[in-house]
């Protein structure tokens, strides 16, 4: 597996504990960076903290369970990998989850929590890790969906939300430029906890993952007829964080097997 050059670079990811989060996490170790995540899920990140701690050691790593919708925790969080780190060379706005509902069942609270999740998932740590940010001369790497350029009815508020998420990063790379470059991943399907679960709500009893999976490429029109893995992914966003990326802000990477119609 290619590694990227982190060596005495500081990386935070949101969302570190599962799927592609958390396979960002292990790149950027095996890469050289320490690396700080958080996750609402304290057992669950203690387990991930563990696993990683045997085999990169504890002084690289940091984990705090914490939502990124709680302002004040990841300003405590911010604070605490510039007391433990002294530094943040890369923030990967990574935690989330898509929403699969229709305009006809999308209630008004349901429209305001997934603007919520979408939006502050990228404020709240932009601003509370923005004086490091800039001190390092680093770089923002937001996690969305190819949604948010090709939106589908069945997910109209997620889709939405995730158009309002690129006009904020490109407006970011522009204010916060030349100090901070800031870029995005823009997603298809990514086997991981998000798809896990929808398989385990099927309502095709009889199918097996694999059955289900190339039943969905097939569905979807995914011309690499799989779905992602959370590394291919991990590699999009280590190499946009990385010095190889030094002049490239305010663009997206695809990464959706070919499924984006659009040129
Ligand atoms: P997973 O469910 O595997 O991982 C999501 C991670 O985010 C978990 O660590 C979860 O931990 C954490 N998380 C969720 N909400 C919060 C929160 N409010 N505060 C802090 N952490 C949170 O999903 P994926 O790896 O698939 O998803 C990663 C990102 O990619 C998400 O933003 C998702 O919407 C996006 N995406 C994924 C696609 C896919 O096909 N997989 C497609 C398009 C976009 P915990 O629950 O403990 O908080």
């Amino acid at each position: 597996m290619q590694r990227y050059d982190y060596e005495g670079h500081v990386a935070v990811v949101t969302g570190g504990s599962s799927g592609i989060g958390l396979a960002t996490v292990r790149l950027l170790l095996d890469s050289g960076a320490r690396v700080a995540f958080c996750a609402r899920d304290a057992d669950r990140l203690d387990r991930v903290r563990a696993e990683l701690a045997g085999r990169f050691g504890t002084d690289r790593i940091r984990a705090e369970a914490l939502s990124v919708l709680d302002a004040p925790a990841i300003e405590a969080f911010a604070a605490s990998v510039a007391e433990g780190f002294g530094r943040c060379d890369l923030l990967v706005n990574n935690a989330g989850q898509g929403r699969v509902s229709t305009f006809a069942d999308t209630s008004d609270a349901d429209w305001r929590a997934e603007y919520e999740l979408k939006l502050f998932s990228q404020i709240h740590p932009v601003r509370a890790f923005l004086p490091l940010l800039r001190a390092a001369r680093g770089s923002v790497v937001a996690v969305n969906s190819l949604l948010a350029l090709q939106p589908e009815p069945h997910m109209v508020c997620t889709a939405s939300a995730r158009a309002g998420v690129q006009s904020l990063i490109k407006s970011l790379s522009v204010e916060l430029a030349p100090e901070v470059r800031v870029n995005a991943i823009l997603l298809g399907l990514v086997d991981s906890g998000q798809w896990a679960r929808r398989f385990e709500a099927r309502t095709e009893r009889g199918e097996t993952r694999a059955e289900w999976d190339a039943a969905l490429a097939a569905r979807k029109g995914i011309p690499l007829a799989r779905l992602g893995r959370p590394e291919e992914a991990a590699h999009a966003i280590a190499f946009l964080g990385s010095p190889g990326a030094s002049y490239v802000t305010g663009a997206q990477i695809e990464v959706s097997g070919g499924l984006s119609r659009h040129i």
